[in-house]
C-alpha cells in the first residue's frame, strides 16, 4: 500500500484576528462627547450628531478615507499642448469627502446659519470626522477660519461670503463667480520662516484702488485648488493681508505658479504645495501694515480646529485600541481582561476624555462672541489647548499602536495613518513654542486673561484636593509680574491641565476625575511619561466601560 502524499498546498484557519472596527455609531458610543455637546450648548443637535456618527462609523466612509490617502493628489503643471495648467487632480474619494464636509456645514455652517451653540455643534462634527480622515479638514478649516478675517472688509465680504455660505462643494476649476460654492486657503509661510512672518519677502505693488500685484512665493501653500487665499505680503505701508483669487476678475487664471507638491509624512490626501506668484492679482484685506492682525483672526479659528482635530484623532486612536483589546486573546484571556492592559487602556481613555472636554469647552468660547469673560478665556485657552492636546496626540497614537501590536504598525491597519498625521496639528498654524509664547503675550497684554481663567477654574476648586492645590499654585504662578520665556511650556501645560482637571471634576464621574487628577496634577509638574501608571484602586473597568460601551456588540 502506498503512503498518501502530503497535499501540495496546506491551508490554515485564521483565528484570533480582530474584525475591523466598522459600522458603529461614532457619536452614540462617545459618552464624553455627548455630555460635552449638551453642557456646552448644542444639546439640540444630539439627533443630528447621532446621524453623522452612524455615517462616520460606517465602512463606506472608512473606504473613502483610505482611498483618498492611497491615491494621493497629483500635480498637473501643463496640458498636452504645453500650456500651463497649475492644477492638482484628486481621487474621486477626496471629492466625495469634501462634499460631505461642506454639505454638513463643517466649513460654513455656524456662519451661514448663526445660532446659539452653532460652533459647538460644528466642533462635535469636526471631532467625529477627524477620527475618519484628516487631510480634507485642512481646506475645510481654512474656509471656516477665513470668514472672521473677511468680514473686516465690507467689499470683499459682500463678494465672497455668500459663496462660502452656500455650504456646497464645487471642485470645478473655474472662476469663483460661476461656482456653487468655494473654499479658501492661506499663505503665510515662506522659505526663510513660518513662525516669524514679519520676515516675509513677498511684495505687493499697488495697482489702483484696493488692487495689488503680488510677486514672491510661499513655501507651504496647502490646498492650492482653493478658490482664493488670504496671504501676507509686504506692501508700501508694511506687511499686509491680501485676498488672492485663483482667477482674476476678468476670468483669466491668476499667476499662481505651483512649483511642486510636498512629499509629506502624513496628511497625504491633502495637497500641500510650494508656489510662486508671478505678478498675481490680489486685493487688500483690511489696512496696509495690519496684515498680521488681520490674518490672526483666521489663525485663531485654525488653532481651535487643531485642538478639535487632535482630540478627534486621540479618540479615534483610543477606540481602535479598545476595540482591539476587546477581541484579541493572549495567554488565555482577552487583552481587555489583562490587568496591566486595562491600566493602559483606561489611561488612554482618560487622555481622550480630557482632550474632548477641553476642545469642546474652547469651542463654546467661540460661540459666545461679545461676552467679555469668554473672549478673555478664549484668548489664553486657544494657544494653551492647541499646545497641550497636540502634544499629547503622538504619545497616544504610539501607545494605541502598541496595544494593537504588530498589526498596528502595518499600513493596512487603522493606526499607521493616525500616527503619521498626529504631529501636524502641533506644527501648523503656530508650532508648540510659538503657542506657549502666545500665552505669555496674552498675559502680558491683558492681565484680565487671568481673571477669565480664574472664573473658569473656580467652580471646581473644592471638588478634589489635587486639583485645588494645582489651581492655587497656578494662580500664584500667573501673578508673577514677569513670566520667564524659558518656562513658557511648563506654564502653558499647567493652564491646559488645570482646565482639563476642572472640567472633569465638575462634569465627569469621580472615577474619571480622580484618576486624572491623581496622575496628571498630583505631583505638580506632569512629565507626561508612558501610559499605564494609574494608581492601584483606580476603577479601570468603569473608565473603560464609559469610554467604550461595547458599540459593535462584540
Ligand atoms: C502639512 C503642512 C501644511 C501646511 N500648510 C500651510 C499653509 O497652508 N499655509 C501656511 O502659511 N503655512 C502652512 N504650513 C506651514 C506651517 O504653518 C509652518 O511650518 C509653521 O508655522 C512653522 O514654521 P516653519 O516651518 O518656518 O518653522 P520655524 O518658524 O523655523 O520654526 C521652527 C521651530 O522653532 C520654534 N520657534 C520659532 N520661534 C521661536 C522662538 N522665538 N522661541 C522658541 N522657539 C521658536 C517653532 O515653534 C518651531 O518648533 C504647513 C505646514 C505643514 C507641515
Amino acid at each position: 500500500m502506498s503512503t498518501p502524499s502530503l497535499p501540495f498546498v496546506t491551508t490554515h484557519d485564521v483565528v484570533n484576528q480582530v474584525p475591523p472596527l466598522a459600522d458603529y455609531n461614532a457619536y452614540a458610543c462617545d459618552t464624553a462627547l455627548r455630555e460635552a455637546v449638551a453642557r456646552e450648548g448644542a444639546g439640540y443637535a444630539d439627533d443630528w450628531l447621532r446621524a453623522r456618527g452612524a455615517e462616520l462609523g460606517s465602512a463606506e466612509m472608512q473606504a473613502l478615507a483610505e482611498q483618498a490617502n492611497r491615491f494621493v493628489p497629483t500635480l498637473k503643471l501643463f496640458d498636452a499642448t504645453g500650456r500651463r495648467r497649475d492644477i492638482v487632480e484628486f481621487h474621486p474619494a477626496y471629492h466625495a469627502l469634501m462634499g460631505y464636509l461642506q454639505r454638513h456645514g463643517a466649513a460654513a455652517g455656524p456662519w451661514a446659519a448663526p445660532a446659539p451653540g452653532a460652533h459647538v455643534r460644528r466642533a462635535a462634527f469636526y471631532l467625529l470626522y477627524a477620527q475618519v480622515e484628516d487631510g480634507t479638514l485642512c481646506p475645510t478649516t481654512m474656509t471656516y477660519a477665513s470668514v472672521p478675517a473677511l468680514v473686516r472688509d465690507a467689499t470683499l465680504a459682500a463678494e465672497w461670503l455668500p459663496r462660502i455660505y452656500t455650504c456646497e462643494y464645487d471642485p470645478r476649476f473655474i472662476p469663483a463667480s460661476a461656482k456653487k460654492g468655494v473654499t479658501l486657503g492661506m499663505g503665510m509661510t515662506e522659505k526663510q520662516g513660518g513662525s516669524d512672518v514679519r520676515a516675509n519677502t513677498t511684495r505687493a505693488e499697488p495697482a489702483g484702488g484696493r488692487d495689488y500685484r503680488i510677486v514672491g512665493h510661499k513655501w507651504f501653500f496647502s490646498a492650492p485648488m482653493c478658490d482664493a487665499f488670504l496671504i501676507l505680503a509686504q506692501a508700501p505701508g508694511g506687511l499686509s493681508c491680501f485676498l488672492l483669487p485663483r482667477f482674476t476678475p476678468d476670468g483669466e487664471v491668476n499667476a499662481i505658479r505651483i512649483q511642486r507638491l510636498k512629499d509629506k509624512l502624513g496628511d497625504r490626501s491633502n495637497a500641500s504645495s510650494e508656489v510662486e506668484f508671478w505678478d498675481a492679482h490680489a486685493q487688500l484685506v483690511g489696512e496696509e501694515g495690519r496684515g498680521i492682525a488681520t490674518i490672526l483672526e483666521m489663525g485663531t479659528y485654525c488653532r481651535l480646529d487643531c485642538a478639535l482635530g487632535t482630540a478627534g484623532l486621540i479618540r479615534g486612536a483610543a477606540t481602535q485600541a479598545l476595540h482591539h483589546a476587546q477581541h484579541r486573546m493572549a495567554f488565555g484571556k482577552r487583552l481587555i481582561e489583562q490587568p496591566l492592559m486595562r491600566n493602559v487602556l483606561a489611561d488612554l481613555a482618560l487622555e481622550s476624555e480630557a482632550a474632548t472636554a477641553l476642545a469642546m469647552r474652547l469651542a463654546r468660547a467661540f460661540d459666545a462672541q461679545g461676552d467679555e469673560e469668554q473672549s478673555l478665556l478664549r484668548r489664553i485657552l486657544t494657544p494653551a489647548a492647541k499646545y497641550w492636546i497636540c502634544k499629547r496626540g503622538p504619545a497616544v497614537a504610539a501607545e494605541a499602536m502598541e496595544v494593537i501590536g504588530g498589526n498596528g504598525f502595518v499600513e493596512e491597519g487603522p493606526l499607521a495613518r493616525v500616527y503619521r498625521q498626529m504631529p501636524l496639528n502641533s506644527i501648523w498654524e503656530g508650532a508648540g513654542n510659538v503657542m506657549c509664547l502666545d500665552v505669555l503675550r496674552a498675559l502680558a497684554r491683558d492681565a484680565r486673561c487671568i481673571e477669565g481663567l480664574a472664573a473658569e477654574l473656580s467652580p471646581a476648586r473644592s471638588g478634589n484636593a489635587h486639583l485645588e492645590a494645582y489651581i492655587a499654585q497656578l494662580q500664584r504662578d500667573l501673578r508673577e509680574p514677569v513670566q520667564r520665556e524659558d518656562q513658557a511650556r511648563a506654564l502653558t501645560q499647567r493652564i491646559a491641565l488645570a482646565v482639563q482637571g476642572a472640567l472633569l471634576v465638575r462634569f465627569s464621574p469621580p472615577y474619571v476625575a480622580d484618576a486624572f487628577c491623581a496622575t496628571r496634577l498630583a505631583h505638580g509638574n506632569f512629565a507626561g511619561g508612558a501610559f499605564g501608571h494609574l494608581p492601584s484602586g483606580t476603577d479601570c473597568a468603569a473608565i473603560i466601560g464609559r469610554a467604550w460601551p461595547n458599540p459593535t456588540g462584540g
